[in-house]
């Protein structure tokens, strides 16, 4: 993520954390910043380390306490992928997902003709759908080229 889009990232982060009466504490900053430069849908582990690398002290539970307050708000999203570690997205605006089953790699992709399958009735299963992502499983092309070459 370019240095632009990160600093609009953090100004939006802001104002979301203002209107949803979340201080905006120099731990979550510094946990939202790692989402931001990871930049790849990390896991709270990875996350935890970069984290570290600036302050070794913080413990694992404060990083995902932070993830979670800072998922509640909307200003990161969790792409959920069902059995394995929660991932958290830097983007919180509507999205899909590439999602490869050898290297667990998440790719982010936009679609118009996705964004506008139409939501099913859920009520039926007393379930309040907020959003929807389709994701789309496969082989990344990384993983495609290392299968060609053995
Ligand atoms: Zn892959
Ligand atoms: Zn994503």
């Amino acid at each position: 993520m370019d240095r632009q889009t990160k600093l609009r990232r953090i100004e939006d982060s802001r104002r979301l954390c203002r209107e949803h009466g979340l201080p905006l504490t120099a731990q979550r900053m510094a946990v939202l910043e790692a989402v931001l430069d990871l930049d790849n849908h990390p896991s709270a582990d990875q996350v935890h380390e970069a984290v570290a690398r600036l302050d070794p002290g913080v413990s694992r539970a404060t990083v995902y306490r932070a993830l979670e307050s800072l998922a509640r708000v909307g200003i990161i999203t969790k792409a959920c992928h069902p059995g394995k570690a929660i991932r958290y997205d830097s983007r919180s605006e509507t999205h899909h997902h590439l999602v490869c089953l050898r290297c667990d790699g998440i790719i982010d992709i936009t679609d118009e003709r996705l964004d506008a399958l139409p939501v099913p009735d859920t009520s039926g299963y007393g379930f309040e759908v907020s959003d929807f992502r389709v994701q789309l499983r496969g082989i990344c092309r990384r993983c495609r080229e290392l299968e060609e070459t053995v």
